[in-house]
């Protein structure tokens, strides 16, 4: 038997010393060149972009931008020149890179950040493929180990037999909220296709609409509605006062996003809730409506505002004035995965939008792992990077006519 004397003495110092160094010294990162960047077009809740970059030891990222990505494809390759040859794991930096260069171009906004937000996701995926860890982790780890969905219904008109069967759908499926739009630009009480200002039966009808949806799901459950930034001042305040007493969970873009000022007029008249975002791009498009107070909740569209940095951002921006983060989403469970990851890790997040109510069969299909959603969640993956795989065969169903669908391109 070995007494603890002899044993001690059995250690050197030098030999403990690159023990610990052993267990201790950085890990070697690996180095990584992008060799190519790939889209494809899809079209299922309007209109989505889908980018690869490759690395030169053999993996890809996969990110995904929507709404404004319409043109995002001659942009994306207009930044090949940029990509080629970079190390793909300093994403603040290529992002940077690309927004500045593009100050001239639009880059404040819309297509280009759109576009922009699609390829800051695949690196996202690249990165936390190359490293071994989720991309949660690689955003500061979770706070949370599953993200609360809200389901987008999609009802045309919430007084049908439609309707009915998907209040059904989402309480069977056990969402905790549910979202319902109000405008109709075909209202038949309408006056005036052109002028957004609702006569007394277009509130009225509103009204009903909410009424009915609310009888449907009782008040425990989170309901939403959208106006859809088509209305005036004067509406916004008249519906916002009128939807009081449904306790709504916030009621969305009464008027458009551009002119704060607007905006929080209406949220300082009444006790709805008022959200907006998902029409603004940036940090620097936050500033404002945050200083201003002008909301009481926030939605950007990861996929579209710049990206999970930028939403991390901006939901930190949100933090610091009390104001919860809840997510527009519309894009595949390529997208969703990825505010996934980020609202895991988001202290102030709330409720992230789904809106894939009608093309389930797609929705199931679209990536290799199946259906994300369990019980009105996604739980987050431990697998490296977003940890969802398209599945070609049927994402490429919903794709474009004519689009590209990753195929290689051209040496730069
Ligand atoms: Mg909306």
């Amino acid at each position: 038997m070995i007494d603890r004397r002899t044993l001690l003495k059995s250690f050197s110092v030098a030999a403990l010393t690159r023990a610990v160094q052993a267990a201790t010294t950085p890990y070697n990162r690996p180095k990584l060149k992008i060799t190519d960047v790939r889209t494809a077009e899809v079209r299922v809740h309007g209109y989505q972009l889908h980018v690869r970059v490759y690395a030169d030891d053999g993996l890809f990222g996969h990110g995904e931008g929507t709404d404004s990505v319409q043109g995002g494809v001659p942009l994306i390759d207009s930044w090949r020149r940029t990509l080629i040859g970079r190390d793909p794991l300093n994403i603040e930096a290529i992002f940077e890179q690309i927004r500045t260069a593009g100050v001239f171009s639009g880059a404040q906004a819309g297509q280009y950040v759109a576009a922009l937000s699609a390829l800051e996701i695949a690196l996202w995926d690249l990165a936390g493929k190359a490293l071994g860890l989720p991309v949660y982790q690689l955003l500061g780890g979770k706070v949370r180990d599953r993200v609360r969905l809200y389901c987008d219904s999609d009802m045309r008109n919430p007084l049908d037999d439609e309707a009915g069967k998907k209040i059904a759908w989402i309480k069977d499926n056990q969402f905790t909220a549910m979202k319902i739009d109000i405008d109709q630009f075909n209202d038949p009480n309408r006056f005036d296709r052109m002028n957004w200002t609702a006569n007394n039966a277009e509130i009225d009808r509103m009204v009903k609409w909410v009424a009915r949806t609310r009888d449907g799901i009782g008040m425990n459950m989170d309901l939403g509605v959208d106006m859809h930034a088509r209305y005036d001042a004067i509406t916004g305040k008249r519906v916002a006062k009128e939807l009081e007493p449904f306790r709504l969970m916030w009621l969305e873009e009464p008027v458009p996003a551009e002119n704060i000022d607007a905006m929080r007029d209406i949220k300082q008249s009444t006790h709805t809730p008022i959200c907006s975002g998902e029409n603004i791009f940036l940090t620097y498009g936050y500033r404002e409506l945050l200083e201003k107070r002008a909301v009481d909740i926030i939605m950007p569209d990861i996929q579209k505002v710049g990206g999970l940095l930028q939403g991390r951002a901006i939901a930190e921006m949100a933090h610091t004035y009390y104001i919860p983060f809840a997510p527009h989403g519309v894009t595949s469970p390529v997208g969703m995965m990825s505010s996934a990851h980020l609202c895991a890790s988001i202290p102030n997040f709330y409720v992230l939008e789904w809106h894939w109510i009608d093309s389930l069969d797609l929705w199931r299909n679209f990536v290799k792992e199946g259906d994300i959603i369990e019980k009105g969640y996604i739980p987050i993956p431990e697998r490296p990077g977003l940890g969802v795989e398209m599945n070609e065969a049927a994402a490429r169903k919903a794709q474009g006519p004519g689009t590209p669908w990753f195929e290689p391109r051209r040496a730069a």
